[in-house]
């Protein structure tokens, strides 16, 4: 591993092995407008008023070899797009996808800007790109900012899922701009000004399955093909780009990660909420934090999106369905140039095995036992979710209760763990308390029959059943007064987001029900897709 003394960012030499590797669209001027062939335009950052840092990432920094800005200055600067540091070159990506279930076409980097690549201290390669950073080609009828509560959420959502222990594209800074940005936040025909930011993504690659999607839709095989060897050269070095069974190889461990992707958002309780083609990581990474939510009350069909409260294809519940029949879209896209059809389809099944056998073992872990296996093991898993489902129950706090308060018996654990996840009107009836104290007595059994000890099975469940996770209404708490200039709720939130396994005194509010207050506000449950 190279060592090297923590640098300031406009010291850093970046590079591009995307613009080494890929086609550029020889056009660069910035107007809305379909790009044939390319696989990104050359494209600056529109500079920002007064940008001023409000956040930032010590430990994917001290990652990448940075140290800390101070709040305005060179780096900052760069973070807001209103000046480069030596070698970027920065470009918007040519991209599509299937929004909702249909073909979309060309999409690409809205306003979305990579400014390049840096070796991190381990050797490993890290893009960084912009959000928000002013409009591109790809922009559409769109203006290319972002708004500062949607900014800040996914600031807040990667360093939190980043300390779950969830595979997640990172979030190094996030900027003020100094500048409105007009949104109508309800779609009720009454757009607002409200204050713009830009977030600093980092991931070794921001490529999702909506980049093969666009050159295979667009019949551009040679271009689909380059694209396939530099992802698989640059980022799955473990297959040789030049062996032909490279190609189908690959999509199976893109696959394999996929559904371990999944299996731990359900496992933590996260709903992407617009799980389209182009929001898809080819590294199976969490990517593109929008209108997310986390499931407080267990339920199924929950989707944070209002735009898909009709339909729900992006509810909690659907989500490993979704996750095959996006990979299913990208199979199709690598048809061209993957032959063996048979192995495509191996790829799918595996997503199903895999995902299958890791949601099993997290339950397993959940519930402190050593594996999740026949029928018996299946109707404990069921009657537990059926039991959360009867009555409003808050998921995370129930799940968690069970380690915590693995001592108690079973009245004991009705009180001190059913009850607190509770939400008002979900009443406990004598019914559902004695099913529930069955369920415990059968959870008991099962957990002195699994051989493992006590402590063991504690830590097994609460490494993996967080006490904090962002539920949507702090993280709007934070917005609000970060809105008015109060960074406080801010730090204190993402304090407790980086270490969410260990109870920290004090801060018992934050791993409580969500209050009745924020069940309908804006933001704090639902929320629209403007951002
Ligand atoms: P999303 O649903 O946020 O993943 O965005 C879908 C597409 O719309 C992507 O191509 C985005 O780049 C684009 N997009 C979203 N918001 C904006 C915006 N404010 N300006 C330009 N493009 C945008
Ligand atoms: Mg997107």
């Amino acid at each position: 591993m190279k060592t090297f003394a923590p640098r300031a960012l406009q010291e850093v030499r970046f590079e591009s092995t995307v613009v080494e590797a890929l086609p550029a669209d020889p056009r660069t001027e910035n107007v809305p407008r379909q790009v044939p062939e390319a696989a990104y335009t050359f494209v600056t950052p529109t500079p920002v008023a007064t940008p001023r840092l409000l956040a930032w990432s010590d430990d994917l920094a001290e990652r990448l070899g940075l140290v800390r800005p101070s709040s305005v200055g060179a780096a900052v600067d760069i973070l807001a797009g209103n000046t480069l540091a030596p070698g970027m070159r920065p470009y918007a990506a040519r991209y599509g996808g299937h929004q909702f279930g249909n073909w979309a076409g060309q999409l690409g980097d809205g306003r979305a800007i990579t400014l390049g690549e840096l070796i991190a201290v381990d050797g490993s390669r890290q893009e960084l790109q912009l959000k928000g950073a002013g409009p591109t080609p790809y922009s559409r009828f769109a203006d290319g900012r972002a708004v500062l509560r949607s900014s800040l959420r996914e600031f807040l959502c990667s360093e939190a899922m980043h300390h779950l222990g969830v595979p997640t594209t990172r979030a190094l800074s996030l900027v003020a701009t100094g500048e409105p940005v007009v949104r109508d936040m309800f779609y009720d025909g009454h757009p607002q000004p409200e204050p713009g930011a830009i977030v600093c993504r980092v991931a070794p690659t921001f490529i999702r399955f909506g980049n093969f999607e666009i050159h295979s839709a667009a019949d551009e095989h040679a271009v689909l093909r380059r694209l396939v060897e530099h992802v698989i050269r640059a980022h799955y070095p473990q297959f040789d780009a030049a062996d032909p069974a490279a190609p189908a190889a690959w999509f199976a461990e893109i696959c394999r990660r996929t559904a371990v992707m999944i299996a731990h958002w359900m496992r933590v309780g996260f709903v992407h909420g617009v799980m389209n083609t182009d929001n898809m990581s080819i590294l199976g990474l969490t990517l593109d934090y929008g209108p997310y939510g986390w499931l407080e009350g267990y339920d199924p069909q929950w989707t944070p999106n209002t735009t898909d409260a009709s339909g729900r294809r992006y509810c909690y519940g659907n989500q490993p369905q979704i996750g095959l029949w996006n990979l299913a879209r990208l199979a199709g896209a690598l048809l061209p140039i993957i032959e063996d059809h048979d192995a495509l389809h191996q790829g799918l099944e595996l997503y199903r095995s895999v995902y299958h056998s890791t949601w099993q073992g997290l339950l397993a872990a959940k519930l402190g036992l050593d594996r999740i296996e026949g029928e018996d093991d299946t109707a404990l898993v069921d009657d537990l979710f059926s039991l959360m489902a009867a009555v409003e129950t808050d998921m995370p706090i129930l799940f968690r209760g069970l380690g915590d308060d693995l001592d108690e018996d079973e009245s004991g654990l009705i009180e001190r763990v059913v009850r607190p996840a509770l939400y008002e009107g979900a009443d406990l009836s004598q019914d559902l308390m004695a099913r529930w104290q069955a369920w415990f007595a059968r959870w008991r059994r099962r957990g002195e029959a699994s051989g493992l000890a006590k402590g063991e099975r504690q830590r097994r469940m609460n490494a993996n059943n967080p006490c904090y996770v962002p539920r949507n209404y702090l993280a709007q708490r934070a917005i609000d007064a970060a809105t008015e200039g109060n960074l406080e709720p801010l730090e204190e939130l993402l304090t407790v987001l980086r270490n969410p396994y260990e109870r920290q005194s004090g801060r018992e509010s934050y791993a409580a029900r969500r209050p009745e207050w924020a069940r309908h506000r804006a933001g704090c449950s639902a929320l629209s897709c403007s951002s």
